[in-house]
């Protein structure tokens, strides 16, 4: 777990905090936390959510690929079967 820093006063002493609120998916994305030092609250960005979207990038990257490749094979293949004579 790194360090977290208080955006407001960039003090180390802060602690992960939940506020108690209902129905929030947003919640898995950030993280609530409390400065201790100057009495803030902030939201980080969850290494959860770092995870998923580094899985979901690479996902999209690959299906990215693969139409690109697709599309290409599909325009060689389609150019070299057309019958146009
Ligand atoms: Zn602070």
């Amino acid at each position: 777990m790194p360090l977290r820093r208080c955006p407001h006063c960039q003090s180390h002493y802060v602690r992960r905090s939940s506020f108690h609120r209902r129905g929030g998916s947003w919640f898995a994305v950030f993280s609530p936390y409390h400065c201790r030092n100057c009495n803030e609250y902030f939201r980080v960005v969850s290494e959860k959510f770092h995870v998923v979207a580094v899985v979901i990038g690479s996902a999209a990257a690959i299906v990215i690929l693969l139409l690109i490749v697709a599309m290409f094979v599909g325009t060689v293949s389609e150019s070299f079967t057309s019958p146009n004579r």
